[in-house]
Order: structure tokens, then sequence, then C-alpha cells
């Protein structure tokens, strides 16, 4: 079997701060089989392939904890839920792991959506059927009353194809749980916050700590992730106290939280990207559409930042994702601007996001599947970028910085076909983004402002 040596200059492993100096890798199976200094490397044969990295910055592959590969660019809820068969979903999303790879994300985990999806793809993937990345797959998110994802009035419920998929007792919570590790999801994802508030307006959380748990030991004894959706100080307090693998966001957690979380090991996903993005870039369109949206998401920036740098500085281990996967998150446009939220807003050192964007977050793939870090017996996941991540983390996000993706020893293709937007997703049907009032056509300036003439009073005449 051949083997493949790269020679590397600077070689970030995901594991140490450090960068290493003048090193070899050889690749054989698709793993890691050396590791070490040129002087210590085996010698190549004829039938061995020699790679020389040359001044590129070698690093692990990519994780992104939360990219939602079947949600097609969404603009709405209704996008995602209603105007698209699940077939489509799959093979759309299965066309946006290319944009994915290309981006230098050699892993991803699927935080929830309908039946099949997301775990066909990973299934085709695996086969061999096609080249992608590495996918921790899951299923329909398990909601509760009010809860995210049981976005739509009691009357339509969450029908086989929602993402959503509404659990309102324990029996039905633990038999989905059971469905879902059956169907083969690698990691099962629940809404835990509520859309209800406290009167000090503090978010209430979507479960109790008793279903939560109970939840929670059952996923664990299935052998499968768990991940959850949490703003609330509620909803983080409960999961981290059930032991959840990932917590989403925890914007509003306190220190009780941030005990409970060091207690645990749970990780912290801020996913913040999203956020950001809104606030940088939709903010003129929604304030005209949707009041307020873009200036409730910079609150929650503001509160939320303060909150997460203090479980970074108390020790909390961070994964990143970026919920890409919406209209204000395409595939693989912008992944890596997680990490430089956490060098920036959060208080991480560049080489401290770059092990969380790849071995702390490969932790939540399944264990055949757990790349990551450039290990002994790893899969040879690895990126040539062009110049140091450590010294501007932005870098991950040009496109042409990505100079070579491979994926077990393999390189990839990273040119990827373009694709039009208005095919793949947006069927609402929706047709007007306001309301065209006589007022609006004056304001747009389509009607005069005012009546020309005089109003006429009329005169009563006297005998
Ligand atoms: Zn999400």
């Amino acid at each position: 079997m051949p083997r493949t040596f790269i020679r590397c200059k600077t070689l970030f492993n995901g594991l140490d701060d450090e960068v290493l100096r003048d090193q070899t890798l050889v690749v054989g199976n698709g793993l890691f089989c050396f590791i070490g200094p040129h002087a210590q490397a085996p010698q190549p044969v004829l039938e061995d392939e020699v790679i020389d990295a040359g001044d590129h910055f070698v690093m692990p592959g990519l994780v992104d904890v939360h990219t939602h590969l079947v949600f097609g660019n969404a603009k709405s809820e209704e996008d995602i839920d209603l105007h698209v068969s699940p077939e489509f979903r799959a093979l759309r999303g299965l066309f946006f792991t290319q944009h994915v790879l290309a981006a230098g994300y050699t892993s991803v985990v699927v935080p929830g959506d309908a039946g099949q999806c997301s775990i066909a793809v990973r299934n085709a993937i695996n086969a061999g059927m096609f080249t992608g990345p590495r996918i921790a797959a899951s299923s329909n998110v398990i909601a509760n009353r009010q809860s995210l994802n049981d976005w739509f009035p009691s009357w339509v419920g969450t029908p086989e194809y929602f993402t959503g998929r509404l659990c309102a007792t324990r029996e039905e919570q633990i038999a989905e749980i059971r469905r879902q590790a059956k169907d083969g999801a690698d990691v099962i994802k629940i809404a835990m916050d509520g859309a209800h508030f406290r009167e000090n307006s503090e978010h209430i959380a979507a479960f109790t700590q008793d279903e939560t748990l109970a939840m929670v030991s059952e996923v664990h004894r299935l052998g499968k992730k768990v991940a959850v959706h949490a703003y609330g100080r509620e909803a983080v307090l409960y999961a981290a106290k059930a032991g959840v693998d990932v917590i989403f966001h925890g914007f509003f957690m306190d220190d009780t939280c941030i005990e409970a979380i060091l207690e645990s090991g749970s990780h912290v996903a801020p996913t913040l990207t999203m956020l950001a993005n809104n606030v940088e870039f939709a903010q003129d369109y929604e304030a005209s559409t949707k009041s307020g949206y873009a200036a409730m998401q910079r609150r929650v920036i503001d509160i939320g930042c303060r909150n997460l740098r203090r479980a970074h500085e108390a020790g909390v281990p961070f994964m990143t994702g970026s919920d890409s996967g919406f209209a204000i998150t395409p595939y693989g446009e912008w992944h890596a601007r997680e990490l430089e939220i956490m060098v920036d807003w959060l208080g991480f050192s560049p080489a401290e996001a770059l092990r969380a964007a790849t071995s702390v977050s490969a932790k939540m793939m399944p264990a055949a599947q757990r790349a990551g870090s450039i290990s002994l017996g790893l899969p040879a996941d690895f990126l040539f970028i062009n110049g140091s991540p450590i010294d501007d983390i932005t870098r991950l996000q040009m496109r042409e910085n990505i100079r070579a993706v491979y994926l077990g020893g393999r390189k990839v293709r990273t040119q990827v076909p373009g694709y039009d937007p208005n095919k793949v997703s947006d069927f609402n049907t929706v047709k007007w983004s306001e309301l065209h009032t006589r007022q609006r056509a004056i304001e747009q300036g389509k009607r005069p402002a005012a009546a020309a003439e005089p109003i006429l009073t009329p005169r009563i005449a006297h005998e």
C-alpha cells in the first residue's frame, strides 16, 4: 500500500498552542502513521508519494458543530419545513457538502432536520459514493409545546417532514429518542428554550429538569450525543446539570450555570456568527420588514459576550459552530468567522480558537469519524493554508487562502460549482414585504402629498 509523505515547514497539530517546525507526516491507509521531525522520519520508497507543503501552514481540517446541511440557505422557517420535499433537501444537502469542504471544513455536526435527510447524506458519503465532509447526522429536533421548532400554531402541529418533532410527554420524548437512534442519528438535538418569559424577563425552559435528565440519560445510554439550543439561564442550567455534550449559544448563563458546566463536562458552542451577520448585514432590510430583529440580536450579543467571557475565563471548554444553512449564513462562506469572533469578542488567543475549531469540536463526532488533530492513528484530514492563521485568524475566511484540503489523506477538489439560489431555496409564496397604503404611496412620491383643492364646506341655503 503506497504511503503519502508530507514535508511541513510549519505544523499546527490541533492539540498544542505552539507551532512545530520541520515536521514530516506519513499517511498510510488514510491514517497518520508517522508524525515527527524530518531527521527521524522513515524513508519513502519508490511507490510512495512525497508532497512538500512549502511555506504553507499545515493544520487539521476544521470542524463546525452547527451546520444545518439540509436547510438550503433558507430565508424563513416556512422555507425549511413547507416548500421543499425531504428528498430534494437531502440531494441539495449533498451538493452543499462540497461548499463546506472547499472552505476547509472536513467535519460537520448537523443539529436537527426532518426524517432521514442528513442521515442519508452521511450514509452516501460513508459508503464512498460521494466525497464529502465527515458528518455527525441527526433527525428531528425534540421540541415541546411553545419551544423552539414548534413554530407553527397548535392546529398545524409538527407533521412528519417538519424539522421539529413535538414530544409533549415524557413517554413521547423517550420514544422519539429511541426512534432516532434506530434510524441512525449520531446526535440528538433538544430545543431547550421556551417562548415564555418570567416577569423579570427571564426565559422559561421548554422542559423541566426531570424531563431533561431523563432524555439525556437515554441518549447517552444508547451511545449517542446530545446537543441543545439554549439561550436562557434556566435552559442552560438544566442542560448542564443533565450532562449534555454541547450547549449551543448559552448567552444568558450565570455563575451557577458555569459551575454546573464545569462539573458535568459539557461544552459550549456560542455560534455567534449568525447573530453577528444579522446585525452587520440584515439590519436595513430587517428594520423595514421585521420590527427590531437586528436591534434585539445586538442586545443579546452584548449580554452574551459578557457571560461567555466569564465562562471562558472559568475554564469552560468551547467548540465552534456557525449556524450555516440560512440566507444570512450560506454554506461555505462564514464558518470560520466564529474563530474571529472568539478572538475579538471572547478573549481567545488565535491558537486557542484553532484548537476549539479542531480537536475540541471533533469530540462531537462519532468515534469512527473523529479526526480534528494531527495525531497517530487518526484520519488524515488536513489543510494547507496560505499564511498563518495564528498571526491573522481572519485568513481562514478567505477561500483563496485554503490552498489544499486533504480528507483521509486524499486531496479533494476545492473548485465547487455555483448555483442559482432561486432554484435551490426561497420557494416562499410571500409576494409583498410591506403594506402599500395611500400614505405609503405619498411617501414614495407616487401620489401628491395633499389634495390640491381646498375642501368645500356645504353651505346651508336660507329661505
Ligand atoms: Zn441552528
